[in-house]
């Protein structure tokens, strides 16, 4: 039987502002879009959050059992500046900037994207879909629209018409914005340009003489608006409904509302059925921006090389500080917040550590079934980390009393507990056993062990010379070999 037959998950739906009981639209499958970067700039640490916080989310819903289509877009073309309907493409800006190609721009930061998320151990998705791959469907569905009434052309641009749409339909019903009180508040705006309505947002831009990310069209030569292509996308590899549509909170209104309102246009049915929206992180108590200085890059953090943090943290350290919020909270970085999560992170590798060496027992003090379904009781509770790590520290106490003779553990709950201990630390959280200085110390004592184990194979043949040399090349390396009753022990220094 598949784990999530056995488990109620909920989930906080941003679209009823509710936490409701999850269930996919096709039993045993989940279909998951996630917006990905534009990448015109190194990824942001912010978004790594919003990324590891759906990675976290991927993985549970993996480890339940079901099958997931985890589509994560890449956006390289149509996202204009500020977000704004009007203004450059920040591709082709960046392009124009360091004269070399768009392409260029968008094959250096993808890489660079893929690369951070390599070290922060990122699970890949299923399809990562760009959006000058899905130009033609893009256009297909700005036609549909504008076939339908709810679009309309000027000048070689379309644009979508919110009022006629919210006639029939609820425009904001995502942000719990009303466009009576979103038009009120824009009427002293004067320029409006092209569009009917200040809300109106773009299907399609005239492509201007001097812009190089151009594309032909029945409208004339131009580019797509930044909301269409996540509808296009979405719905060609999930299904005009979906389960999951996941973002960073700052993405809710315009962006994802505009998706709702292509997608009802088009399709003639909303497009997800739970919306997960991840919060965003501050620096030092205050938001992150460039503009500011309040700003560091992943890669500044891994090499400790910047003016915030008063030494380097891991990759691992951060993933791990990171999950001790819950998603939809705000969560802070600071150098205390980062030392005491290496504190807990090192606490929490270890334990791997004691855990091979306990010694069983004929009873189990502590209820392992039990703590096993506090671990899911937590995650079923709209995928609540902050709670499971607690919940795996609690289990670390018992493992260090188990050490210490202060309590004891059967066989089978030893290993259950391995188990269960392995499953939510690295597959679930997608913790690495990456000790700083020492590398994987998993898989250099297992190294170590085998070359004991050699060393024990000589010593019984009386092969002195090779034992000896095993011996003294490991103390080169600052690994010293204790010989005892029960065995061959090490350190490392
Ligand atoms: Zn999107």
């Amino acid at each position: 039987m598949q784990l999530y037959k056995s488990q109620r998950l909920q989930v906080y739906n941003s679209l009823t502002g509710k936490k409701e009981d999850f269930e996919p639209l096709n039993e045993g499958y989940i279909g998951m879009y996630v917006c990905g970067p534009t990448v015109y700039s190194n990824v942001h640490l912010g978004n790594c959050r919003t990324f590891m916080s759906f990675d976290m989310i991927f993985r549970y819903l993996r480890h339940l059992g079901y099958k997931v289509r985890y589509v994560r877009n890449i956006t390289d073309a149509g996202h204009l500046e500020n977000d704004a309907e009007e203004g450059e493409d920040k591709i082709a800006k960046k392009a124009r900037l360091e004269q070399i190609e768009p392409m260029e721009v968008v094959q250096r930061y993808t890489v660079d994207f893929h690369e951070i998320l390599d070290k922060f151990n990122f699970l890949p998705p299923s399809i990562e879909p760009t959006a000058t791959g899905h130009i033609i469907e893009q256009i297909e569905i700005i036609k549909d629209i504008l076939e339908k009434g709810l679009a309309y052309e000027v000048n070689g641009s379309v644009y979508f018409d919110v009022n006629k749409f919210n006639q029939e339909n609820h425009y904001g019903k995502l942000s719990g914005r009303k466009l009576e009180d979103m038009i009120s508040n824009t009427r002293e705006l004067t320029a409006q340009g092209e569009k009917r309505n200040p809300q109106d947002f773009a299907l399609w831009k005239r492509a201007e003489p001097q812009h190089i990310m151009r594309w032909p069209s029945p409208w004339g030569d131009g580019f797509p608006g930044w909301h269409l292509e996540c509808t296009a996308m979405s719905t060609k590899y999930l299904g005009e409904t979906f389960d999951i549509h996941g973002g960073g909170m700052d993405l809710k209104f315009p962006h994802h509302e505009c998706e709702i309102a292509q997608a009802e246009a088009h399709f003639g049915c909303p497009p997800v059925r739970y919306w997960l929206h991840a919060n965003m992180l501050t620096l030092n108590g205050k938001k992150m921006a460039k503009s500011t200085g309040n700003n560091i890059l992943p890669n500044e953090i891994f090499s400790g090389e910047n003016k915030i943090f008063s030494k380097a943290f891991s990759p691992a350290v951060v993933r791990f500080f990171m999950m001790q919020a819950h998603y939809t909270s705000i969560l802070d970085l600071s150098n205390d917040a980062l030392e005491a999560s290496e504190k807990g992170y090192k606490r929490l590798m270890d334990s791997f550590e004691t855990l091979k060496k306990l010694e069983v027992s004929d009873n189990t003090d502590f209820d392992i079934g039990r703590w096993k379904q506090s671990c899911y009781d937590a995650m079923n509770d709209d995928f609540n980390s902050p709670v499971l790590i607690a919940q795996l520290f609690e289990a670390v106490k018992h493992i260090n009393q188990i050490r210490e003779g202060k309590e004891k553990i059967g066989k089978a709950d030893l290993e259950l507990l391995i188990e269960t201990m392995h499953a939510f630390v690295f597959d679930v959280l997608g913790l690495e056993n990456k000790q700083e200085g020492i590398g994987d110390s998993a898989l250099l004592a297992g190294v170590v062990d085998v070359l004991i184990g050699l060393r024990n194979d000589a010593r019984s043949n009386k092969d002195f010379a090779t034992s000896d040399k095993i011996r003294d090349q490991l103390l080169d390396l600052g690994i010293q070999l204790k010989d005892g009753k029960d065995g061959t022990s090490f350190i490392i220094s």
